[in-house]
């Protein structure tokens, strides 16, 4: 407790009231609003320094430290961490350590089936502090952290054991281009042959340009039918929608992209761009828990069917032909943009671009089909109005 005086207690008083009332200690199966919330706090507090540099290597202790709490065993022999060397220095007597992957693996319980793996990952690094601004990266990443924490904590603590081995890996140095992502897959602690799904989330608590609140993005699912099929028969939470992409139409934009190039099946989860990327803005107070509550039921589900099912996925060599669902989403996000100025205000220009986006799309929608050129169309726009709109 700070300071001795009746002020600086009061001050302390209150602002220990503000603080959420549960602890991220607390054990149980379920997923709870409240959990997400303590864990998000925590991580974007000024304790993991933005989580960077000394702030990585200390967030990644408190990580080690949850996973052992779960008793979950080490990822990588009888270490929660992975070392991640320098490329200069990769493969030399002297490699210099820029950071480490942490993680920790649930083994299958099937003796048929417990040599394959399910993977589910989250990025737990940030931008750290620039001079004395933090950088707080709640929704960056550390809800994807939230989710991956209370995912591991529910098939650790629930009776049932999954059939096939989870890992769950929380990569350092997303931010300084999948260094950790990258290296993890170039050294992986279980067979890559038998990696049967990769499941990433990079941020899942706010809502794309203010206008998508109901919305998580879903990427990846047309790599694979099997996967496809998955997560249309998974269960969808009341009050929440899955918009439904295909991963290129972002480009590389988190740890996928490693496993992707590996041909592995693979998702990611995102609830989008917003104002606050990137900014010192981006702070607890702003993420919307009862969204990533929804998200995290969600995404616990798809692992349980990835872990359980007879069959597993396998990777198509082509994507799945292109469909209506994926043009509808990209229509609600133009609609509402053009229609709600007041919650995502935009330059003239900007407008005009987003307005003949939205022309196109609903020239698609009322043909009722999506031609090859449609969508060569549909991927170097959406990637145009993610860098100059979004
Ligand atoms: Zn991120």
């Amino acid at each position: 407790m700070p300071g001795s005086s009746v002020f600086l207690m009061s001050l302390w008083m209150a602002y220990s009231a503000s603080l959420p009332a549960a602890s991220e200690s607390e054990l149980s199966p379920d997923i709870h609003t409240r959990e997400l919330r303590a864990h998000v706090y925590r991580l974007a507090s000024p304790e993991f320094l933005g989580r960077r540099g000394p702030g990585a290597a200390r967030t990644s202790r408190h990580l080690a430290e949850a996973f052992k709490r779960l008793e979950l065993k080490p990822a990588f022999g009888e270490s929660y961490y992975q070392s991640i060397p320098s490329l200069l220095t990769e493969g030399t007597s002297k490699a210099s350590v820029i950071g480490r992957n942490v993680g920790a693996i649930l083994p299958g319980s099937d003796p048929k089936l417990k040599d394959e793996w399910i993977l589910l990952s989250a990025h737990f690094d940030h931008l750290g502090k620039r001079g004395e601004v933090l950088y707080p990266g709640a929704d960056d990443n550390a809800t994807g952290v939230a989710m991956l924490l209370e995912v591991a904590e529910y098939f650790a603590l629930s009776k049932e054991k999954p059939r096939r081995t989870i890992a769950f890996i929380s990569f350092d140095q997303e931010e300084a281009g999948l260094r950790g992502s990258m290296y993890f897959a170039a050294h992986p602690p279980l067979s890559f042959r038998n990696l049967k799904a990769f499941l990433t989330a990079d941020m899942l608590g706010r809502s794309m340009a203010n206008v998508m609140d109901e919305y998580v993005f879903l990427m990846g699912s047309e790599r694979s039918t099997h996967l496809r099929r998955l997560v249309e028969k998974t269960a969808v939470p009341r009050g929440l929608k899955i918009g439904r992409l295909g991963a290129d139409l972002v480009g590389t934009r988190s740890d996928y992209g490693p496993f992707r190039d590996r041909k592995i099946p693979f998702l990611f989860f995102s609830t989008g761009q917003h104002p606050d990327y990137h900014s010192p803005s981006d702070v607890p107070e702003r993420i919307d828990y009862q969204k990533l509550q929804r998200i995290c039921v969600y995404i616990r589900d798809v692992v349980k069917r990835l872990a359980n099912d007879d069959a597993v996925p396998s990777w198509n060599e082509k994507p799945l032909p292109p469909d209506l669902d994926e043009i509808r989403t990209v229509a609600v996000l133009v609609n509402r943009v053009l229609k709600r100025p007041d919650l995502y205000p935009l330059p003239e220009k900007k407008r005009d671009m987003v307005r003949s986006v939205q022309q196109r799309l609903s020239k698609i929608l009322e043909n009722g089909k999506v031609a090859v050129e449609d969508r060569s169309w549909l991927m170097w726009n959406a990637r145009l109005l993610l860098i100059t709109v979004f």
